[in-house]
């Protein structure tokens, strides 16, 4: 698909649980746009990996499956938004994920990055998916540690066992993708995060859809919102 550099999407905002797709979607959203894919997940672990202070603090929580402290993220989400590609739009996927993150963001925006005659609020995109799918989506997700492909032993297998299709390197699983920690960052969602859609929708910013469906339909169905937004 032809990339459309820079075209001016604006923000958007990735809303759903932990295994909705919303990584996947992002990505080639990030693709199709031009615009960069903003994961506040794995900027987290990039900290850990490095062992930054944010890392060394961010790291047992994360492992628990439960949500970094607010006022941990800011800083970090403040740096990334205020590079330079950010300018023409960008998508954040996992990011706001509490109301205190989503109000925070608002005014961020609002004070930073667009000055009154060109404000523009985030898109929200909600991937609706059914519990018991999502349970399959996280326990058969796997990525390539060196490109980022991400696959799924249920539904996307490698074409060959454990191995990347583009480099062959051996996938890995994420260590909160386990079983025992599951639980705990549906839990997370559901208590903290699934709030959020009524804050976006009493703003008349939220797009529910229906994601237990094939990633190229789901994708098609966002190009049509974000393209529809964007000429507005
Ligand atoms: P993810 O890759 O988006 O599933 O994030 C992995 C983990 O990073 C989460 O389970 C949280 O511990 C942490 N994390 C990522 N984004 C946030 C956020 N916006 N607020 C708090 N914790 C976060």
């Amino acid at each position: 698909m032809a990339v459309e550099t820079a075209r001016k999407v604006g923000p958007v905002v990735m809303l759903g649980p932990p295994g909705a797709g919303k990584g996947t979607q992002a990505k080639k959203m990030a693709e199709h746009y031009g615009i960069p894919q903003i994961s506040t997940g794995d900027l987290l672990r990039e900290h850990v990996r490095r062992g930054t202070e944010l890392g060394i603090k961010a790291k047992a929580i994360m492992e628990r499956g439960e949500l970094v402290p607010d006022e941990l993220l800011y800083g970090m989400v403040a740096d990334r938004l205020r590079e330079p590609d950010c300018r023409p739009g960008f998508i954040l996927d996992g990011f706001p994920r509490t109301a205190a993150q989503a109000g925070w963001l608002d005014a961020f925006l609002e004070k930073e990055l667009f000055d009154k005659s060109e404000k523009c609020p985030p898109v929200v995109i909600q991937l609706n998916v059914d519990y018991t799918q999502l349970l399959l989506r996280l326990t058969g997700r796997r990525s390539c540690p060196t490109c980022g492909t991400i696959y799924n032993i249920h539904f996307q297998p490698p074409r060959v066992n454990e191995l990347c299709d583009l480099d062959g390197s051996k996938l890995v699983q994420r260590n909160d993708d386990r079983q025992e920690v599951i639980t705990g960052r549906l839990a997370a969602y559901e208590a903290q995060t699934k709030p959020l859609a009524e804050y976006y929708q009493a703003r008349g910013r939220l797009v529910g859809l229906n994601a237990d469906r094939d990633v190229e339909e789901i994708m098609a169905e966002i190009f049509g919102i974000l393209d529809s937004h964007a000429a507005k």
